[in-house]
């Protein structure tokens, strides 16, 4: 079988790309013999080519649309499955499909997962030689590959546009369409050249897609990529097999990075995961702490130089169960499908951000978790950041309306999903059952008095003092700062010594996240009243808020979670399990492939649930098309027949 696939691969494309010189990226299993453009039928090319037994919900009308010559816009969450979109088409269509992606350094691995499939891609980008760019070129014109992904700024270049007009196009992809937006927080100059293709290729159907776009948004990347005619495809934002989970720091359980630690020791152990910090050095400082601790763990943000977030990018995609501590600087179009965890050690600034960042878990399917701890602290700082910033009025607004209703998220009491699919417009009837707030509902309590007196306290003070302060003077502290104030004469001296300053430290942060206080931009995070807390000071209204808990974890038990991961097989399974990611780490190690992209976890697990042992058999299993049976079959099946004693 090797034999024969290096055999087709020597023939068929030496010299077209040096990519190819390891010649294990055949393409033998190509239905209709490999032959380019064999027309075909969209599903028989996802079964056999890419082992799905049908499409997801609008997949296969966004394929027609394009098969047809349509343009379309696609918004889909990430993991939804947009790949497939314009790679169906592109091998139906006549002429070679090119995809527009922003991300050079992961093209390679998208290049790689398609040609395993026995897709004939090649890349063109910078980061190449220029040999490497003259063999896809030339393949490109004599009609040899089926997709070709390129970065937006070589595509612009004269050269490359020739090079399409003479090589026949089957489609235009413009993935992360959103970078086009110059309001979005991704944005990219070049993208707005793209514009040029509707010129350039009026014939050409183009399809624009991304994970993350409001209306606004959305509304741009229609105009400045010409999309006019396109087709629409909105789909559903929920990911339901992520369970989210928002903790308060402040309610007691340990350290931050304790508690992390624990929540990785207890439930991803040896998984694959990405834990979001606020400023570099604390990615650093938690990096190094997990570390020592015995996890797999590296740093990530925009103060290392560029090779060492590559090394550490390639160390995440291509070993198993690395857990990449990082800013935000990480994680765009980062499409590893089986990370199992996307923890949160800081709020992020918006609820978009929070979706997209937390939307890196489990594309895959399986269950994943999206795991945040916040607390008093990181409120203050997200208003001072934004008070404090450059920005003006009409823009800060803006943000601080955006930070109100990520602020909303964390303290609700009920199902986070629904408030979730609420803020992007969607609506979902009822509670999800895979959330903190549904496992484990958390108490409210009538806080109207101890509110009233916070808020006295803070108006008797002054309106120019921290939450420490204030709550020393509530609970009645004679420090010396307190006295040398003459605070301690004051009427709210020690009118809630019978609260815990944890517990205080709750009530301050429910009260300035509900914006009945706010804080101070100048006198370093003083508290002031918000208009808005003039009802309840005037006893005309009454104030629930959220029961701290004092648990230890954040977590509601964790049987509740349905796994495939390790942890959920049973010993003999679970051997066969490990059996078949070992073989799985020897391929992809001998090509210096991601594991992945031999075969995904959910198509491992399905082995061991099957447990096939003929070709026909394996051929039955989700993510196993003609290519990798040809090519890996026989490895997998001695593996379980290995296994099963046969
Ligand atoms: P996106 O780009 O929208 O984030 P991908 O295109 O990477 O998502 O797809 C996410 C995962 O879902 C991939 O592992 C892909 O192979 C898988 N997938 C996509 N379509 C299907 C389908 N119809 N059946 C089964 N798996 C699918
Ligand atoms: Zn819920």
């Amino acid at each position: 079988m090797w034999e024969r696939g290096e055999e087709i691969v020597a023939t068929r494309l030496a010299g077209v790309d040096p990519l190819l010189e390891a010649g294990r990226e055949s393409n033998s299993a190509r239905p209709g013999g490999g032959g380019a453009h064999d027309g075909g039928d969209p599903q028989r090319i996802l079964a056999e080519v890419f082992g799905y037994p049908e499409f997801r919900d609008t997949q296969r009308s966004i394929i027609d649309c394009l098969i047809d010559g349509g343009d379309a816009l696609v918004l889909m969450p990430t993991g939804g499955g947009k790949s497939l979109c314009y790679q169906i088409p592109a091998l139906v269509r006549p002429g070679c499909g090119v995809v527009i992606s922003p991300l050079i350094a992961l093209m390679q691995d998208q290049v790689a997962a398609l040609r395993q499939s026995g897709v004939r891609a090649a890349s063109l980008n910078s980061a190449q030689p220029a040999a490497a760019i003259q063999a896809t070129e030339r393949a490109l014109l004599a009609g040899e590959l089926d997709l070709v992904y390129v970065a937006p700024e070589r595509l612009v270049l004269p050269r490359t546009l020739d090079l399409f007009e003479r090589s026949g196009i089957a489609l235009f992809a413009i993935d992360e369409a959103h970078c086009v937006s110059q309001w979005g927080h991704d944005f990219r100059p070049e993208y707005i050249q793209l514009s040029i293709l509707a010129e350039r290729f009026p014939g050409v159907p183009r399809i624009a897609l991304t994970a993350t776009a409001d209306g606004p948004t959305r509304r741009e990347i229609v105009t400045r990529l010409r999309l006019e005619q396109a087709r629409q495809f909105i789909s559903p934002f929920d990911r339901p097999n992520i369970r989210y989970r928002i903790a308060q720091s402040d309610a007691g359980g340990g350290s931050a990075r304790n508690r992390l630690l624990r929540f990785i020791r207890d439930e991803h152990s040896g998984e694959a995961g990405i834990v979001y910090c606020l400023s570099r050095k604390r990615v650093d400082a938690i990096a190094d702490w997990l570390s020592a601790q015995g996890v797999l763990a590296l740093p990530y943000h925009a103060g290392m130089t560029a090779a060492e977030r590559e090394r550490n990018q390639t160390r995440f995609l291509k070993e198993e169960g690395v857990v990449m501590v990082a800013t935000i600087a990480f994680g765009m179009g980062i499409d590893k499908p089986n990370v199992r965890f996307v923890a949160h050690l800081n709020l992020p600034k918006s609820v978009e951000a929070y979706y997209q960042e937390t939307g890196r878990a489990g594309r895959d399917g399986l269950p994943a978790d999206a795991w945040m701890l916040y607390g008093l602290q990181d409120v203050i700082t997200l208003r001072q950041m934004l008070e404090q910033s450059g920005a003006d009025d009409g823009h800060k607004r803006i943000e601080r309306h955006k930070l109100e209703a990520m602020l909303g998220l964390c303290e609700l009491t009920t199902c986070r999903r629904q408030a979730l699919l609420a803020y992007f417009g969607d609506d979902l009837p009822e509670p999800c059952g895979n959330c903190d707030t549904c496992l484990d509902p958390p108490a409210t309590w009538d806080a109207t008095e101890p509110a009233r007196k916070a808020l006295s306290c803070v108006y008797r003070t002054g309106e120019r003092f921290g939450v420490n302060h204030l709550i020393d003077v509530l609970r009645g502290k004679r420090n010396e700062r307190v006295q040398g104030l003459g605070h301690h004469r004051l009427t709210t001296f020690g009118i809630g010594a019978d609260i815990e300053i944890a517990e205080w430290r709750g009530i301050f942060r429910q009260l300035i996240a509900r914006g009945l206080l706010r804080v101070d931009v100048e006198g370093h995070g003083s508290l002031k009243l918000d208009q808005s807390c003039l009802p309840l000071l005037r006893g005309e209204s009454t104030l629930q808020l959220r029961r701290e808990t004092r648990a230890a974890s954040p977590v509601p038990a964790r049987s509740a979670h349905k796994r495939v991961a390790a942890s959920d097989f049973d010993p003999e399974d679970q051997a066969l399990w490990e059996a078949l990611r070992a073989c799985r780490r020897r391929l992809a190690d001998a090509q210096g492939v991601p594991p992945y992209v031999i075969f995904h976890d959910s198509t491992l697990a399905d082995m061991v649930n099957i447990a096939p042992v003929t070709q026909d058999e394996l051929s039955e299993v989700s993510g196993v098309g003609m290519a990798k049976l040809e090519r890996y079959g026989d490895e997998f099946l001695a593996v379980i027949r290995g296994h099963l004693g046969l």
